[in-house]
């Protein structure tokens, strides 16, 4: 986790715990989804997965765009970088309704997935996939939202002004964000449905339910076996600790009885028992019949 500027980046692995601890104050009930188209992989100078830009210089290149616009600061208040990092806007907390689709902010929350998602564009990388996918799954989780397309919003779903469409249509959405090639298959309610929706619900039950998968029965049969195993043992044990301080046994009372003067302490191990009932034998003449 490191601040700098205007922004506090996160590695995927810390934004659950991060978001967490936030205290949301505004009703949020709507996840926007966008791509920036610029930047994109290409001014990011990203091979292999890696950027040659500064990330600072992106985000707060992307905000003194913003500014410029007469913004009161950056758009988003999420950013999705290439590599799977979550970039925060300081300038636009999760308390601040964001400036993502003219017209249909409030109580909107606005993440930027950086790269150019149009046909033609980028090919997400496996990281920025999964970060994006993880990051609505853990939106979803904290604000309580559903995760549906009524409530995951494209920005192409939506006119100019802001009027919901509720689907991408040519000529009459304001944009085509996040993309007509997006997570592979498109910016439309139907591949929405089919893809990314999927990928989220499928990453909020993973969470939910814990990272294991579920147990066969065979290795159910062997965790039974194990754990009886391990308690027969622990009898055992507890057996044997107790037999290592033990109150006088019935059949040593008489040694007990002769030697109490010499002994300091009721207690003592099985075989300290043992040995005081031999020497109280020979002392006082005591030999063991044979039974016949
Ligand atoms: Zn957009």
């Amino acid at each position: 986790m490191i601040s700098k500027g205007n922004f506090l980046l996160l590695e995927p692995s810390e934004l659950k715990g991060w978001l967490d601890k936030q205290k949301i104050t505004r009703s949020i009930d709507k996840l926007q989804v966008h791509h920036t188209a610029a930047p994109n992989y290409t001014t990011r100078q990203v091979i292999n997965g890696i950027a040659k830009q500064d990330v600072w210089k992106c985000l707060e290149g992307m905000r003194s765009y913003h500014l410029s616009q007469g913004w009161s600061g950056t758009g988003q208040n999420m950013t999705v970088l290439e590599d799977g990092r979550i970039a925060i806007s300081l300038d636009r907390d999760l308390n601040k309704t964001p400036a993502g689709i003219k017209g249909a902010n409030t109580g909107a929350l606005c993440i930027e997935i950086i790269g150019n998602f149009d046909q033609g564009g980028d090919t997400m990388t496996v990281a920025q996939k999964q970060a994006v996918v993880h990051l609505y799954a853990c939106l979803a989780l904290k604000l309580n939202i559903p995760i549906d397309t009524s409530h995951i919003v494209y920005h192409a779903w939506y006119t100019a002004s802001g009027a919901w469409l509720g689907d991408y249509q040519k000529g009459k959405s304001s944009k085509t964000c996040p993309g007509t090639k997006f997570f592979g298959n498109g910016n439309t309610r139907s591949a929405a449905e089919r893809g990314f929706i999927p990928a989220i619900k499928a990453e909020f039950n993973r969470m939910k339910e814990g990272d294991g998968e579920p147990m066969t029965s065979e290795e159910k049969k062997q965790m039974e076996e194990l754990k009886a195993t391990v308690e027969s043992q622990a009898k055992w044990i507890a057996a044997q600790k107790a037999k290592e301080n033990m109150e006088c046994p019935k059949w040593a009372e008489s040694a007990y009885e002769f030697y109490k003067p010499y002994i300091a302490d009721s207690k003592g191990s099985y075989d300290f028992w043992r040995q005081l009932v031999i020497n109280y034998r020979k002392k006082v003449g005591i030999k063991l019949q044979s039974e016949v």
